[in-house]
């Protein structure tokens, strides 16, 4: 048993230089500190991240959120923080609404988050290892690898400034080791920044919000693949690396039709395309192919995917953000094989846990996932490894906010190698 015995907000600045929240929870003397991320290209169902809407920071100041920290702090403060669960499900009934707009699901995740890291620390785990536990308590061996990585290195849609319709091309390097594909991907990263420069011009390096390159000059899907192809060719990887795309195609979806590269799709079209694109390059991720409420078009994706013997997994983000009720429907209706996992879609780590549980109990792979804005916390690592998913997204293998997590890889990984 170790009590709570204090809890304390405050407003800190993410990535992108909005005001987020982080709190400080103290228990046995130790401070343990969380923040929360958040996201441009929401899903509209996401749980509700709390804004003040005054003239600081243009609306986006958190000064309530941090307020309703002080609300929580009454009646946390005395629990025990190894009760993840039911420290979660307390905050969750006293917010009494279903999207936790009463606290904000930025106030709840950054307690959630404190209360994970204090609970894995009095119970003399790491992170990772607490969280496998929550996963699953009543397990004795607990199966523990690192994720493999999917690092974005061009960005579009919401996260840049340029025409590029789909919001993320990524890179998924395939070594044994979490140290190599790093590597790999920094290498690629520099060279294509080179390959930009000399077909695009000045200003095509310039990056996005998750530190892939953004370039003006760069308007069609299939010329961002063209030119990452080129780089991990030039890099000495061909063969060694696969591709994978965020669409965020809720984004481009406008009037029924697809806004993609000048034109204007239907769906079927759209699917062509994705299936054009998958048979030309070796495609193995697509996230949010279609409008985050058409849960028939992700699984006739899917189906033609198969149909033509593509293997290709379709990932929902926009359209299950993380709630077990959007995942029920994509189960049902055949949507997905892999969810996106983003703990502040729905504001506590239980109930990602409940997502990840019927996930994986349904067949489903999990890609954990950062958001477009975020901070310095390194949370997500350790998630990753300890629901032993196999998949990471967050970002460019460039800037702070993004190496903060594949940093913190590295050191889980050489930990483990040392066990
Ligand atoms: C995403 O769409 O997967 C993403 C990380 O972007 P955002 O955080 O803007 O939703
Ligand atoms: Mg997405």
């Amino acid at each position: 048993m170790s009590k709570i015995k204090k809890i304390k907000a405050r407003e800190i600045l993410d990535s992108r230089g909005n005001p987020t929240i982080e709190v400080d929870l103290i228990a046995k003397n130790m401070i343990y500190s969380a923040s929360v991320p958040s996201g441009a290209s929401t899903g509209i169902h996401e749980a509700l991240e709390l804004r003040d809407k005054t003239k600081r920071y243009l609306g986006k100041g958190v000064q309530k959120a941090v307020r309703n920290v002080d609300k929580i702090s009454k009646f946390i403060v005395g629990k025990d923080c190894t009760k993840q669960k039911e420290i979660d499900l307390l905050m969750i009934k006293k917010d009494r609404t279903d999207d936790k707009s009463r606290f904000g699901a930025n106030a709840i995740l950054a307690v959630s988050l404190a209360c994970a890291r204090a609970g894995a620390n009095n119970k003399k785990l790491f992170l990772f290892e607490h969280i496998a536990k929550l996963l699953s308590p009543y397990k004795k061996e607990f199966p523990i690898s690192l994720p493999r990585p999917f690092f974005n290195v061009i960005n579009g849609g919401k996260h840049a400034d340029n025409k590029l319709s789909f919001q993320e091309f990524m890179i998924a390097p395939k070594f044994k080791t979490f140290k190599q594909n790093l590597q790999a991907a920094g290498e690629v990263y520099h060279i294509l920044k080179k390959d930009l420069h000399k077909k695009y011009g000045k200003g095509s390096t310039n990056v996005g919000d998750e530190g892939g390159f953004a370039p003006e000059r760069l308007q069609k899907s299939t010329d961002a693949l063209k030119i990452l192809m080129k780089a991990i060719k030039d890099a000495g990887y061909f063969g060694k690396m696969d591709i994978a795309m965020d669409c965020a195609a809720s984004e481009f979806f406008k009037r029924g039709k697809y806004l993609v590269d000048g034109r204007k799709l239907s769906k079927q079209q759209l699917t062509n395309h994705y299936i054009q694109l998958a048979k030309k390059y070796p495609l193995v991720s697509i996230e949010d192919p279609f409008d985050q409420e058409d849960f028939i078009a992700f699984a006739e994706l899917k189906k033609k995917l198969a149909e033509n013997k593509l293997n290709v997994q379709i990932v929902g983000d926009d359209l299950t953000v993380t709630n077990v009720d959007r995942i029920e429907e994509a189960i049902r209706e055949g949507s997905c094989d892999c969810l996106l996992l983003k703990v502040n879609q729905i504001g506590s780590l239980t109930e990602a846990l409940n997502a990840v549980r019927l996930a994986h109990n349904n067949g489903w792979k999990v890609m954990v996932s950062h958001r477009s804005g975020e901070t310095e916390d390194t949370f997500i690592a350790d998630l990753a490894v300890g629901i032993n998913c196999g998949q990471i997204k967050a970002g460019a293998p460039c800037r702070g906010e993004r190496t903060a997590k594949y940093n913190q890889l590295l050191r889980i990984e050489e930990l483990l190698s040392r066990k």
